[in-house]
């Protein structure tokens, strides 16, 4: 099932998420918001970003072997790895502009998979990315937050154009 995207600059958009009980109300909404982020197109998605404030996101990095490969992270724990490194990134909540925010190059995730299973990977390249990106959402954090007041009047005019 398709779910709306909610789009800034809704407050649930900045609040923070509780922890996610793995029931199958919660491998329902993974199905839904894959489903979501593959319509939209998009690459990840985060629990916030439909409205259900839990700790939970999607992504799917695997475009460059044009194979799917749906990844969902239950009740991630991030580690920063690597270099800080500044790069453009988009939002599905955000339609509009792309803006360069800071990063790590570089990254471990600690989580649980669908099946209850305890999983722990270090990811780079764009992958990392990502995993900051949704992994913000669940803390209430948009790329917006991450700019410079100036960057970020310029980039919220563009949104509310
Ligand atoms: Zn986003």
């Amino acid at each position: 099932m398709l779910l709306p995207i909610l789009r800034w600059p809704d407050p649930r958009l900045s609040q923070s998420c509780a922890p996610a009980v793995l029931d199958a109300d919660l491998r329902s909404l993974a199905k839904d918001m894959l489903e979501t982020m593959y319509a939209a197109p998009g690459r990840g998605l985060a629990a916030p970003q439909v409205g259900r404030l839990v700790r939970m996101f999607v992504m799917d990095v695997g475009w460059k072997t044009g194979e799917p490969a749906p990844m969902v992270f239950v009740n991630p724990e991030l580690e920063l790895l690597g270099d800080r490194i500044l790069g453009p990134e988009g939002c599905l909540s955000i339609p509009g502009p792309v803006t360069d925010v800071e990063r790590n190059d570089q990254v471990r995730l600690r989580w649980t998979d669908l099946d209850g299973g305890a999983q722990d990977a270090t990811f780079d390249g764009f992958a990392a990315i990502c995993i900051q990106h949704e992994f913000d959402h669940l803390n209430g954090i948009l790329t917006l937050d991450r700019l410079s007041p100036e960057a970020r009047s310029v980039a919220e005019a563009e949104v509310l154009a």
